[in-house]
């Protein structure tokens, strides 16, 4: 899976996508993630990427001409759809994201700021606008890491064996939103007991106990 994200922060998903999970997958060319700064594509002389709101209202808008530019150039290299993260959008489920996992190879994610990108972004080169709940964010950044890690998690390899997402809450159907209580050593943590079944070894028992517990 490609994934090229479009912000004017791209130092922001250094860290993120240097650890971990996500590391060994662009390791093993399971994903590759490219950023792309749209400062760069302004042609501002200070290289400016937002204004004032016609209209007035407090807050700046994403100008339009950085937005096209960036967006037109990272479609010659991407095929993906484009996604602009937004508060306004349909909020991520697992369903979604298995859909993006298993339908595109490639995906554009857009990042906003201030009071978000000019509308004609929007109605023009968007194909999808997602949230990642209903609350708003500073920045469409943590959205796009959010898309990237889940959607990430469900190719193939990704995971290793001891990291298997057969196991999650929302995985196998999706009407299975409960997930049983984890418990690891040591078995008694200040005076709190793990569960005896959960140690005996009896996984009939362990199944049992496993689904009267889910929560
Ligand atoms: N004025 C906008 C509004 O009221 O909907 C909020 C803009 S927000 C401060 C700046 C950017 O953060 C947005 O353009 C979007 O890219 C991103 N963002 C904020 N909350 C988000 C959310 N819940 N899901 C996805 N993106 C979000």
């Amino acid at each position: 899976m490609r994934f090229d994200i479009l912000t004017i922060f791209p130092e922001i998903f250094n860290s993120y996508f240097e650890e971990s999970i996500l590391k060994r997958a662009k390791e093993k060319n399971l994903i590759e993630i490219h950023t792309h700064d749209i400062r760069k594509f302004s042609k501002d002389k200070h290289k400016k990427v937002d204004d004032m709101p016609f209209g007035g209202g407090a807050g700046m808008v994403m100008t339009p001409q950085p937005l096209y530019d960036a967006i037109e150039h990272v479609k010659t290299l991407n095929k993906g759809p484009v996604i602009y993260m937004s508060p306004q959008g349909k909020v991520l489920s697992q369903s979604k994201v298995e859909k993006f996992s298993s339908k595109y190879k490639e995906i554009i994610l857009l990042c906003g700021r201030y009071e978000g990108i000019d509308q004609r972004i929007r109605d023009t080169l968007v194909d999808e606008e997602i949230s990642v709940g209903k609350y708003v964010l500073t920045g469409g950044e943590l959205p796009a890491m959010i898309m990237v890690d889940a959607i990430s998690r469900l190719i193939p390899e990704v995971l290793g064996k001891q990291e298997s997402h057969l196991e999650d809450s929302f995985s196998l159907s999706l009407d299975r939103k409960k997930e049983y209580p984890h418990y690891t050593r040591p078995a008694v943590f200040k005076g709190m007991k793990v569960p005896e079944v959960l140690s005996s070894g009896n996984h009939k028992e362990i199944e049992k106990w496993r689904k009267k517990n889910l929560k």
